[in-house]
């Protein structure tokens, strides 16, 4: 028993340091910290599509709250359809260590949306509500990592 615990406690401890080492990871690589000017005039193309997405988003939570399920699926596949080549077309603009935190972000999207299609297919509410915070959340963080629009 003893010996279990000791062994449960080093896990923990290794747990912790892992967590730690992959937390530091993405910081403290040195990258180019500003735009050219092309790069710029590129993400001003394709940044207000993306930002112009995310406005028409809490439509989804309309939907959800009155369990509106067609419209969900249609939502997703519809209008939302386009926001992951937009996605795309903004992350491969982005400077390096934020385009590698915006692909994260623009996959786990992609996730909660499929994961809130799939809840909508089976009338389950609470779990399209759980997929579409969290989808709102990355979102969010994706756009963050972009520039202001320079116009
Ligand atoms: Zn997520």
């Amino acid at each position: 028993m003893k010996r279990f615990r000791f062994r449960s406690l080093l896990g923990l401890l290794f747990a912790v340091v892992l967590v730690g080492l992959m937390g530091c990871g993405g910081s403290n690589v040195a990258v180019p910290t500003t735009y050219s000017s092309e790069q710029i005039a590129q993400l001003d193309i394709y940044t207000p599509r993306v930002a112009e997405l995310r406005d028409r988003f809490p439509e989804l939570e309309e939907y959800l709250q009155s369990k509106d399920w067609v419209n969900i699926s249609a939502f997703i596949h519809g209008p939302m359809g386009e926001l992951r080549a937009n996605l795309g077309r903004v992350t491969s603009r982005l400077l390096p260590a934020d385009a590698e935190q915006a692909q994260f972000y623009a996959a786990e999207i992609g996730t909660h949306l499929e994961k809130l299609d799939a809840a909508a297919a089976e009338y389950n509410q609470i779990e399209a509500a759980k997929q579409y915070r969290e989808a709102l959340d990355d979102f969010d963080a994706f756009l963050a990592l972009v520039p202001e629009p320079s116009v």
